[in-house]
């Protein structure tokens, strides 16, 4: 499993979102797992360039100079620093997946809710669509498909595309159809996922953020049975795995008690080491 990830991603402050630490204690907890067979690859950060094509550069340069408030509500300049590498994972792993034909791990969150010129609910640059916007500026992409498995409704996804007048982007979005565990009881989401799906088979890239926080048990999620995370990374797997495909970690808020970092954020950890060993078992 080639696994895009530079300790340059994780901010050196520390952020009111846990999602902002989870591409360090991902990285470790997977390299000490011997059911996961890990290759860190490196990568370039994205050029303010690059962010601008999915970005208005005003905003870009606002964030960059300190004066315009980052998606964890403030101007600290470690987390403006870190962007450039969660963005450039995301757009490096979109590369090699296409070149390659394959499905690749970029560990990184705090997309989705970015828009075109605005951050919030801790996303500042939305790796999602800089990736997918710099693969068809290069020529290697036509048609792009996004499924948004995070908890959240990706409305800063959507914010771009419409902005951007984009007509090449298949987005689907699971917190714009499900808020609690009964909306996605008795097959609704399984239903759903297929869709998705469906809508996806004829794309050039796959883009799955494949987040934790949709999981019953979290506080900001509450949506999936342990059962339908594990179905919902393998469907995906076993359906979209011919395509060059990239997974991300999106969100995840579970706190467990226990002294250190990982051992409060187990439940998150466990929750990606299913579909880091899923990975690993089907694609190796
Ligand atoms: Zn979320």
């Amino acid at each position: 499993m080639k696994v895009f990830y530079r300790p340059e991603q994780v901010a050196a402050s520390y952020q009111p979102s846990p999602s902002a630490l989870k591409p360090r204690l991902v990285v470790a907890d997977w390299l000490a797992d011997p059911h996961i067979n890990v290759e860190i690859c490196s990568f370039e950060p994205a050029s303010t360039k690059t962010l601008c094509l999915a970005h208005d550069p005003a905003f870009v340069r606002g964030i960059f100079s300190g004066r315009r408030e980052n998606g964890f509500g403030n101007t600290n300049t470690d987390v403006a620093l870190s962007l450039p590498f969660t963005n450039g994972s995301m757009v490096a792993a979109a590369e090699h997946a296409v070149l390659h034909g394959e499905v690749v791990c970029s560990p990184t969150s705090g997309f989705h809710h970015a828009g075109y010129a605005s951050a919030m609910g801790y996303c500042t640059f939305n790796g999602l669509m800089v990736a997918a916007l710099a693969l068809k500026q290069a020529g290697l992409v036509d048609h792009v498909g996004i499924i948004d498995c995070d908890a959240h409704y990706g409305n800063g996804t959507d914010d771009i595309i419409m902005q951007r007048n984009i007509n090449w982007i298949e987005h689907r979005t699971l917190g714009k159809h499900f808020n609690r565990s009964d909306d996605a009881e008795g097959g609704r989401f399984e239903a759903w996922l297929n869709k998705a799906i469906d809508h996806c088979r004829d794309c050039d890239l796959v883009l799955y953020q494949a987040g934790a926080d949709p999981h019953v048990d979290d506080p900001l999620g509450g949506i999936l049975t342990s059962v339908q995370m594990s179905w919902r990374d393998r469907t995906i797997f076993e359906q979209l795995g011919h395509l060059p495909l990239v997974w991300n970690l999106a969100g995840g808020y579970q706190v467990a008690p226990g002294e250190t970092e990982a051992q409060k954020r187990e439940p998150i950890l466990a929750l990606h080491r299913m579909t880091a060993r899923l990975h690993t078992a089907i694609f190796g």
